[in-house]
């Protein structure tokens, strides 16, 4: 049985997980309202990604005879400046979600549970590829100005991401 400390704190992460799934949906609306269908797959694709590492913990939660309890999302933000903005935000973001699976490990060892630790195993690699990933396209928009002809090229280059869940 897992300690209900663990519960809360696997129960948030689901929060957060689902949270991040809004927050990406919002900007992928956004990108939808400056006609950029590429970047708006992207997020698209993004927000799979989080429902999945949301389930990930909802099963795992009740496998180990722990009960699911969702909380209230606050609404994302909705009004962005320029794309440059959005992927500093999602870059920013996606380093506060590392540090809360680093809290959710730290708690599992703390907890001595070794299947916690294992399942936030595959979290902790999963942040490594989530941060990289809008660090990526941040750093190409910056090279481009975030604008002309090079954000309809990389608008093309994203409009090819497609969801592919990599399992344990
Ligand atoms: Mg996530």
């Amino acid at each position: 049985m897992i300690s209900q400390k663990l519960q809360d704190a696997i129960n948030y992460q689901i929060n957060r997980e689902l949270f991040s799934e809004y927050y990406y949906l919002s900007m992928a609306s956004y990108f939808n309202s400056l006609s950029l269908s590429g970047f708006e797959n992207f997020f698209l694709v993004q927000a799979q990604e989080e429902r999945f590492h949301a389930m990930k913990l909802y099963n795992f939660l009740n496998e180990r005879g722990g009960r699911v309890l969702l909380q209230a999302l606050e609404a994302p933000k909705t009004e962005f400046e320029s794309p440059i903005e959005v992927f500093e935000l999602a870059y920013e973001h996606e380093t506060v979600v590392s540090g809360l699976i680093n809290d959710l490990m730290d708690l599992a060892i703390k907890e001595n549970d070794h299947a916690v630790k294992n399942h936030v195993d595959w979290f902790v690699e999963e942040q490594v590829e989530e941060e990289d990933s809008m660090d990526t396209v941040l750093s190409k928009l910056k090279l481009i100005n975030g604008e002309g002809h090079g954000l309809l090229i990389l608008d093309s280059e994203l409009a090819q991401r497609t969801f592919e869940p990599t399992e344990e």
